[in-house]
């Protein structure tokens, strides 16, 4: 069998995590099995659909790296042949017009809620002879009786009775298809095998498995993937935090870290919690996913983050970084070599946003020391091994972490103190706080010239603090 698969968002709004583990899990078995994976952007919403939404959605996409085969398809550009699948319907008495008024639907609604049974429609135009220049919307006529049985991957054996199922809509007054219709129309002639979907809708369901009868097309199979929830319970929303792929981008989330987490939200292989992609396509079965919805976890999320950051290649964490020290104001290539800058850092960091801050001071002066470490440090005591490694650093030509490991080294010895006593003060003065990775490390990282600028700051400072203390 060759397995078809898609991922068919309506751009209303950005790519939010839910529709990405839905793409992921389409994806994923689509590379499973060999298969193709198809991209088709569901617009026929026109009032709601935006093209700054289909481009949020692309972009979600391919910062993923959730490549589709095939597509965008575009359902705006499918009217013709939505009209046309109408019209065979109308033509062989699966499809009827419909002109009842708005009251009359209004009233068989509340009738229906007075008796407490589910509002439905009562096929009122099923038999008449509804004038087509007139306005009217065309309905689908679903069959009178028996089950339709969905055989759901995830949710398992579901059966909806066609009872309980009314004639719906297919085509607005407006002459615009309805989701329903359109979803069969191109599941169908996109040889759809297999529907990976979210289970908001799963009533629609059966109804699509009759439309498909009614064209003579045998239905896909269907998986329907329950919802993510916030930590609270609720459903996922904005108020949980980001809800959306780009804003992890912003937030300094690796792509690998976010599918990784995602694949994970509902679906499990034995205790492993680190997939790589290749291992996800080896060992991702739809079957196995949860039928209970997951709850979000941030904490495991910057866990995963975290883990990337330390494990993945330097070169492809400083291709990411880069981003984030641009919207620091920063420009990489004004420093050293950022593969350097990310083998320092990388044990520091649950996020590039945090890498990128933490490694501003190898790019930017800073503005004031924290003053916590100026007072600790930026003593009286620290002049003469800052004025001793102020000269020392001056006349050095190798700039090589060795070499300035050594450099530090020679100067505490020198001076018959303990290299913190020296790399400490150092560091406050190059850094501006007390933390940062190796010194000899940081000053590589640094710079002569900026090293010297900042270090004759740092004396500046313990200078008129002496002054000020001799008064
Ligand atoms: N366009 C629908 C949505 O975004 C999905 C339809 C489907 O997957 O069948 O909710």
């Amino acid at each position: 069998m060759t397995i078809r698969t898609r991922f068919a968002p309506s751009p209303t709004g950005y790519l939010h995590v839910g529709g990405a583990r839905t793409a992921l899990f389409s994806w994923l078995y689509a590379r499973r099995h060999g298969g193709t994976f198809v991209l088709r952007i569901e617009d026929t919403d026109l009032e709601r659909s935006t093209t700054e939404s289909v481009n949020a959605i692309l972009e979600g996409m391919t910062w993923l790296g959730l490549e589709y085969d095939e597509g965008p398809f575009y359902q705006t550009r499918r009217f013709d042949r939505y009209d046309e699948v109408i019209g065979e319907l109308l033509e062989k008495g699966l499809a009827y017009r419909c002109d009842c008024s708005r009251e009359r639907i209004e009233r068989l609604r509340e009738e229906a809620m007075q008796r407490r049974e589910k509002p439905r429609y009562d096929g009122h135009c099923r038999h008449r002879q509804v004038d087509p220049d007139k306005p009217h919307v065309v309905r689908f006529r679903n069959p009178d009786e028996g089950l339709v049985v969905v055989d759901d991957m995830i949710r398992g054996r579901i059966a909806f009775d066609n009872r309980e199922l009314d004639d719906l809509i297919i085509r607005r007054s407006d002459g615009s298809p309805t989701y329903n219709l359109t979803v069969v129309v191109d599941d169908s002639d996109m040889a759809i095998s297999h529907v990976i979907r979210g289970d908001d809708h799963i009533n629609n369901t059966p109804r699509q498995i009759n439309i498909f009868r009614a064209l003579g097309k045998e239905p896909p199979r269907f998986a329907h993937v329950p919802m993510i929830l916030g930590e609270d319970g609720a459903r996922l929303s904005k108020r949980h935090g980001a809800v959306s792929v780009m804003q992890y981008r912003e937030e300094g989330f690796l792509p690998e870290a976010l599918l990784n987490y995602l694949v994970r939200l509902g679906w499990s292989h034995g205790d492993q919690e680190i997939f790589s992609l290749e291992e996800m396509i080896q060992l991702f079965e739809i079957e196995d996913v949860n039928k209970a919805p997951s709850s979000f976890n941030t904490e495991k999320l910057l866990w995963l983050n975290q883990h990337y950051l330390k494990q993945g290649d330097p070169l492809h964490i400083a291709h990411l970084l880069s981003y984030h020290l641009g919207r620091l104001g920063i420009d990489p290539t004004s420093g050293p070599d950022l593969v350097e800058v990310v083998e320092a850092q990388r044990e520091r960091a649950r996020t590039l946003v945090e890498m990128a801050e933490i490694s501003r001071f190898i790019y930017q002066d800073f503005e004031q020391i924290e003053p916590a470490a100026a007072k600790k440090h930026l003593r009286p005591a620290a002049r003469q091994p800052l004025e001793r490694m102020r000269a020392a650093l001056a006349a050095q030509e190798d700039w090589s972490v060795e070499a300035l490991h050594r450099l530090v080294e020679q100067v505490a010895e020198e001076l018959e103190l303990k290299m913190g006593k020296v790399a400490q003060p150092l560091r406050v003065a190059v850094v501006g706080r007390a933390a940062s990775p190796g010194i000899d490390v940081t000053l590589h990282l640094v710079g002569q010239e900026k090293c010297l600028r900042r270090i004759d700051r740092a004396l500046e400072l313990i200078r008129e603090r002496e002054a000020a203390a001799g008064q």
